[in-house]
């Protein structure tokens, strides 16, 4: 298991193939190809990416 690049928790939860939710910071975390992506969920259910956020190196998925 990974760390969230947002909040550093280890409280992460799968939803889904490929697909994590971090229930410290409530975002959603998508692994591919070893790069964490990270997704918002907005109050109209819409996903904003949060990926500008963090350098490449912070969200290499590390097994
Ligand atoms: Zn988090």
């Amino acid at each position: 298991m990974f760390s969230c690049p947002n909040c550093q928790s280890k409280d992460i939860g799968k939803i889904g193939i490929n697909q994590y939710y971090c229930w410290n910071c409530f975002i959603e975390l998508t692994v591919s190809q070893g790069i964490i992506s990270t997704h918002q969920v907005e109050e109209d259910g819409s996903l904003s990416s949060l990926d500008d956020l963090f350098d490449e190196d912070v969200r290499r998925y590390i097994l």
